[in-house]
């Protein structure tokens, strides 16, 4: 696979591939420690290509981890720490994993061998669990065998990443190799900069695909990541240092991030001078976002692009200019990527007009090979195209096309993004009623302007439970808490007698929105 060729090249090279506060990772180290998780994996397990759990946040040795897997030929799977630990087992329980890497001692009942950081340590720094020097952990320099045989390459899936599913369970979105060495070619131009390899940010969780485009594209490249964790997001102080310390030329995250920086007035040029690039992808990108980057980063250029973990992180790109700053219209979220067909259709599958609102289908090599284990709802959303013979993916999105560029008019579905995160909203109902005297949840997005500020919450107690209503939300969102990331906890949780309902006998949402 590209990206572990890449890694060799550069390891002969002291070139950093990793900043992590003060910790480090040249190519070098990243090539071999990766070299070594592989050849635990492959001597321990042999030939059992089942995908590798990891549980963390951006600790530095979760990139070996990332790419030893894909050495030994397996794929994947990167859990955040801002999942709590009954999805972690769910997920767990649908990859059935042989190894789960687990940065937090979490404590998870399961099958899989364990590897803990300390234990990890030793892995990759070809020891064995007792500390002495186990030289068949480390193929390269002893040659012992040749890994590179095993390497992960063309349909083989290289990453799955579990997303919100509307049963209230994730649900897995498997990528292969050939899809994101598709996006490497397609994207790279859009990744051009002044300086020789330079930096690029390394913000998002990798339990969310624009990862890709630092961890692929930016590691392909021979960039260095920089590291922006939870922790710094916390503190603004701290966050700005780093922002100000990294010599960042490319800037890749959602557009949420951005605006976190925003409100603060050292968010500018003068912080990060040699910021060439904005790349944004997940959500609206907002015209008073435009706005502020063009006059605070005057010599950078602001890129918006669009798309669903299940085409493979992004379809579209496009540069933003001053006129569509100022245009009335939205911000577009770009021309599709070479070899990305889009076609616009209304609610019986015929195509719309141009100009005309419609469902965007994604027909592209970009595209996965469907939903982890669920053939039924692969069905509902994967196809495969009768005129190109490639698979195309039904977005749920509704958008338009105008002189050949695309505009996001919102969700056809109950799927939002908070915060830059992909959410279900029955996901959270789903999880409302396993709190203990929950008997019904409607759960409704309140937006301020084109984005949603926060999530409320309507539930039907199963018996009167003598609290007053703060004391109530607290305690629901304490137990909510233990099924759900924080970012799904709505804000506001209020009681109701009954639901009100519409003629179609489903809860009236709207009516709902008006009680608030
Ligand atoms: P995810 O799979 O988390 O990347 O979420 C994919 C969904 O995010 C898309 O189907 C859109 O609804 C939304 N999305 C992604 N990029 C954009 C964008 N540039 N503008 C508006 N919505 C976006």
């Amino acid at each position: 696979m590209f990206v572990l060729e890449k890694i060799r090249e550069y390891a002969n090279t002291d070139r950093l591939a990793l900043i992590n506060r003060e910790e480090t990772l040249t190519y070098r180290e990243l090539d071999e420690f990766s070299d070594a998780f592989a050849a635990y994996l492959l001597e321990r397990f042999g030939d059992d290509r089942s995908p590798v759990v990891i549980y963390g946040h951006k600790e530095t040795m979760i990139l070996p981890c990332l790419y030893g897997s894909l050495k030994a030929g397996r794929a994947y799977v990167p859990i955040d720490i801002t999942v709590p630990g009954d999805r972690v087992r769910q997920i767990i329980e649908d990859v059935e994993p042989e190894v789960f890497v687990d940065f937090y001692d979490l404590g998870i009942e399961t099958d899989a061998e364990v590897l803990s950081p300390d234990r990890l340590g030793k892995i990759l720094r070809g020891q064995s669990a007792d500390g002495s020097e186990n030289t068949d952990a480390r193929p390269n320099s002893t040659g012992t065998f040749d890994i590179r045989k095993h390497w992960i390459s063309g349909d083989s899936v290289a990453y799955i990443l579990f997303t919100s599913g509307s049963t209230g369970k994730p649900k897995g979105v498997p990528i292969t190799c050939a899809n994101i060495e598709n996006l490497y070619s397609q994207l790279l131009p859009w990744m051009e900069v002044s300086v020789d390899k330079g930096v690029i940010l390394n913000q998002i969780s990798y339990s969310f695909d624009v990862s890709v485009v630092s961890i692929y594209m930016g590691i392909s490249k021979g960039m260095t990541l920089y590291t922006i964790d939870k922790a710094m997001l916390e503190n603004m102080g701290e966050l700005f240092e780093h922002l100000g310390r990294s010599d960042c030329c490319f800037w890749v995250s959602t557009p949420s991030f951005a605006e976190m920086c925003v409100p603060s007035a050292k968010f500018n040029e003068a912080l990060m001078p040699g910021l060439e690039k904005f790349l944004f992808c997940g959500e609206i990108l907002t015209h008073k976002l435009v706005d502020e980057l063009f006059e605070r980063f005057p010599k950078a250029k602001v890129i918006n692009t669009y798309g669903p973990t299940e085409a493979t992180v992004l379809v579209t790109a496009v540069e933003i200019t001053d006129e569509m700053a100022k245009d009335e219209l939205q911000i577009p979220i770009g021309y599709p990527l070479p070899e990305v067909t889009f076609r616009i259709v209304d609610a019986e599958g015929k195509p719309v007009a141009s100009g005309e609102q419609g469902e965007l289908l994604i027909i592209s090599r970009n595209v996965g090979p469907g939903y982890f284990k669920r053939p039924d709802l692969t069905e509902k959303a994967f196809f495969v195209d009768e005129e190109t013979g490639k698979r195309g993916y039904r977005t749920g999105d509704s958008c338009f096309e105008k002189n050949g560029l695309y505009y996001y008019c919102g969700r056809l579905d109950n799927q939002i993004k908070i915060s830059g995160y992909r959410v279900e909203i029955e996901d959270i109902e789903n999880n409302l009623v396993k709190c203990s005297n929950i008997a019904r949840a409607a759960v409704i997005p309140v937006y301020e302007g084109e984005k949603i500020a926060y999530l409320a919450a309507f539930v039907l107690l199963q018996k009167p439970d003598g609290l007053g209503s703060l004391k109530r939300a607290i305690k629901i969102k304490e137990e909510l808490k233990e099924f759900l990331p924080s970012y799904m906890i709505p804000r506001k949780i209020l009681a109701v007698d009954s639901f009100p309902l519409n003629t179609n006998g489903k809860v009236d949402k709207k009516q709902l929105r008006q009680m608030l």
